[in-house]
């Protein structure tokens, strides 16, 4: 049986209907009886567009929607990127936001924007001022490509971002995400994207526990993404997606204790508990010598990129990829999985692609240094 098949929305769960709180294995399988996403087989789901297959009880979006729109004007925090709709100020942001914390990138945007204050500026810049500038952020490479695609939209588009995400997707430089970032919070578009604090929270509240690994597919994360935005509120919504999945819902320590979603998420209670067994190190099933050998994860890992839509370039960052690939996964294995997609690069198997924001998730983490790289097929 496949991820796309066990995949179960949950009804909505009210507050008071179950105070006590039972064994999380004992909640896991009350709530794996719910309602069945529809999903088409794997081949008819190779589309750039999202697909719109899958159905969730409207009463259970409009409460999380309400909760989490209530809870992001209540907590959110006073970030320069969020007083812009300017198209190049938002992708400075979000590339300064991939694998760096909120708080060490705010003084280096600002600093950033006074050097280079408008996109010909930064375009028409020697690269070494522009690395200068960076210096300090790490990840030089994120300076350059940068650049490249201000010199592109400066010299191609006469310094006019694209205002959609089919356009934007074909700058050089710009991934999935960013595009939709960019058409979101430039252009106010209620464009549906996600990084990997924004799936964990669309998972844990539309199809449960996401540990030891997700049981939701990308493509059905994305699908679910695509429903939850509330129309006309895309800026609102995904800025709240990202901040709530940065601050309470994170993924070792969520704050379901105090979480205002508690009753209509589908992952509580149960995913105290399955965080703790992972923190445990708890293996759910002994791996046999082959189960065990990088021959056969170099299989498994393939076998999970082809099931990304491929022609439209889906990507998947290596922890997601780690819970597909391996029962047990914890960030302590991201250096081992980096090893074997590595191999397959060189094998010119996989590839990376566009690495994700981490929004202070795996902060001052070592593997942090590549959970969020982003790989797909060539
Ligand atoms: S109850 Fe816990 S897992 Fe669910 S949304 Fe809230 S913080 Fe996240």
């Amino acid at each position: 049986m496949g991820a796309v098949d066990r995949v179960r929305i949950s009804p909505v769960v009210m507050p008071n209907a179950n105070p006590t709180y039972p064994h999380p294995r004992q909640e896991v399988r009350e709530r794996s009886v719910g309602y069945t996403v529809p999903m088409k087989p794997q081949a008819e789901r190779q589309s750039l567009v999202p697909a719109k297959q899958t159905t969730i009880d409207p009463a259970k979006i409009a409460a999380v929607q309400a909760g989490l729109l209530a809870w992001f004007e209540a907590n959110r925090r006073d970030l320069p990127w969020r007083h812009t709709r300017d198209p190049y100020h938002i992708l400075v942001s979000e590339v300064m936001l991939q694998q760096t914390q909120v708080d060490r990138v705010i003084p280096y945007y600002r600093a950033f924007l006074d050097c280079f204050p408008t996109i010909q500026a930064l375009a028409a810049a020697p690269v070494a001022e522009v690395i200068k500038a960076w210096a300090g952020l790490g990840y030089n490479r994120r300076a350059v490509n940068l650049q490249r695609t201000a010199q592109h939209v400066t010299t191609e588009l006469g310094g006019v971002f694209p205002r959609d995400v089919a356009a934007l997707r074909r700058l050089p430089g710009i991934g999935p995400y960013t595009a939709g970032a960019i058409a979101c919070f430039a252009f106010e578009d209620d464009a549906a994207f996600v990084d990997t604090n924004m799936r964990r929270v669309l998972h844990r509240l539309f199809v449960g526990i996401d540990v030891p690994r997700p049981t939701a597919s990308e493509r059905e994360v994305l699908d679910l993404a695509v429903i939850a935005v509330p129309p006309g509120r895309g800026w609102a919504w995904n800025q709240a997606l990202i901040e709530f999945g940065a601050l309470d819902c994170t993924a070792r320590r969520p704050a379901c204790v105090i979480c205002p979603l508690q009753a209509v998420c589908c992952a509580f209670p149960a995913i105290q508990g399955a965080i703790a067994d992972v923190s445990r190190g708890v293996r759910l099933k002994p791996e046999s010598a082959f189960s065990g050998s990088n021959r056969y994860y170099r299989g498994r890992v393939l076998a999970a990129l082809r099931d990304l839509p491929v022609e439209a370039g889906e990507s998947i960052d290596l922890r997601s990829l780690g819970r597909c690939v391996r029962d047990g996964f914890t960030d302590a294995d991201v250096p081992w999985l980096y090893e074997v997609v590595q191999g397959l690069a060189r094998d010119g198997l996989a590839m990376a692609a566009e690495d994700a924001p981490a929004y202070d998730a795996g902060a001052g983490d070592p593997s942090s240094d590549y959970g969020d790289l982003r790989v797909k097929l060539p």
